[in-house]
């Protein structure tokens, strides 16, 4: 086999389904958010609305200060994975910290929340004898990807949907274990579960629930702890997964839970334990953001009006968004190619960067843009964003083309 004409081949058959991915090479500037220099073809400042440093706590004064100030007092490795040396007390404090914010027992950090839903997942599920997992149709890959290589058996219920749940539950006996998997906030739909549903359903049948909180930590609920609390169910949710790269503006993973199943996963978990520890600067970073996030509402407040105003200016002007009730705000296009002609156009006329979202982060024929309103954006961003969007839009014949989710 010749390898390289393998992989050419397998490259274009993905440019000519429009699916081929081109990275912005952006240069963020401190500061300057919702600004970035776009580097490469298109050169120069654009306005980024499709980012998920959801706050802006990446550029935030105490969070560039506290990493700084970790990597100056401690060095910038974490020097072995968790067990073997690796286990720095700024990790220690933000573990307690994020417990904390949860209402749970105990937390376990991770280097990515890919990794924190992929190793829990699969070693709850592989774990549990005879486990069924019982999984949102829409979950993200690294939920699905931990599921499948747990090898347990799978059932799909239909996107938040708690009679569907109920009717899968009800085909097992009781005592065989269960896990409900889903997200509170939806990434690329930007709906929230009906929490209070699903979790009393799965409390019911004895499930153990597993949450992805990755789109509302920071952001919802008291003190930033996500949907769960907001609803008032975080006690009946046994694991709450979050992020600390979105709305907290660093990066890694997280879980938090009861002692003996963080205890669980930290002792089973390959994910966890082959890998090296998050560097101090990183977990110092983190912890300042959670902290911050945790006392101060006023960049929650000012989002969420941001986003109330770019839904309503968008509605005015005729250009279509999905039911979103969070701060995702998604432009359904439902076509590779034409979702790609219109961020291409938003740059290349209007310097404006959304980029276009297609298979596989979202199924074919459901292919949108994806925009995420900051508090750093201010009423002139909204309304050139509003007036670009229109004016492409207007351009198009059939701007959406059979779109499905
Ligand atoms: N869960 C959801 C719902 C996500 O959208 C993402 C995306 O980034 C992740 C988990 C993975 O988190 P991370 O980027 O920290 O790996």
């Amino acid at each position: 086999m010749n390898h390289d004409q393998f992989f050419a081949e397998a490259i274009a058959d993905l440019k000519a389904r429009g699916e081929y991915r081109v990275f912005a090479d952006l240069e963020r500037r401190t500061g300057e958010a919702p600004t970035a220099r776009l580097l490469g073809a298109n050169a120069g400042d654009v306005t980024v609305w499709c980012s998920n440093d959801y706050l802006g706590m990446s550029q935030h004064p105490g969070v560039v200060d506290a990493m700084r100030r970790a990597a100056a007092l401690h060095g910038v490795g974490a020097g072995g994975t968790r067990n073997i040396a690796g286990t720095h007390h700024d990790l220690v404090e933000l573990e307690r910290e994020l417990a904390d914010l949860h209402g749970k027992e105990a937390a376990l950090v991770f280097t990515s929340g890919y990794v924190a839903n992929m190793a829990t997942l699969s070693t709850l599920a592989r774990q549990m004898p005879a486990c069924v997992v019982f999984s949102d149709e829409r979950n993200h890959a690294s939920m699905i990807e931990g599921i499948r290589h747990s090898g347990a058996e799978r059932q799909v219920f239909l996107h938040s949907d708690p009679s569907d749940l109920e009717e899968r539950l009800l085909r097992y006996p009781s005592n065989r274990p269960k896990i409900v998997a889903l997200e509170s906030i939806y990434s690329m739909g930007g709906d929230v579960a009906p929490l209070r549903s699903i979790v009393d359903v799965a409390t019911r049948h004895g499930a153990l629930i597993y949450l992805d909180e990755v789109h509302a930590v920071g952001l919802c609920g008291p003190q930033g702890a996500g949907i769960a609390a907001r609803d008032g169910v975080a006690d009946g949710v046994d694991v709450i997964q979050g992020n600390l790269a979105k709305a907290f503006g660093v990066v890694g993973g997280y879980i938090a839970g009861s002692a003996a199943l963080v205890d669980f996963v930290r002792s089973f978990a390959s994910g966890f334990i082959f890998t090296t520890a998050l560097p101090p600067p990183v977990a110092a970073a983190a912890l300042a953001s959670v902290r911050h996030l945790r006392r101060s509402d006023c960049e929650r407040i000012r989002l969420h009006e941001r986003v109330s105003e770019v839904k309503q200016r968008l509605a005015e002007a005729g250009v279509p968004t999905l039911p979103s009730a969070s701060h995702i705000v998604p432009i359904p296009v439902g076509d590779a190619t034409r979702c790609r002609e219109i961020s291409r156009r938003l740059l290349a006329e209007h310097r404006i960067l959304v980029q276009a979202i297609f298979h596989p982060t979202v199924p074919r024929g459901a292919e949108r843009l994806r925009v995420t309103p900051t508090p750093m954006h201010c009423a002139e961003d909204v309304e050139r964003l509003v007036s670009a969007l229109a004016s492409v839009w207007a351009s198009l014949e059939n701007p959406v083309s059979r779109f499905g989710v």
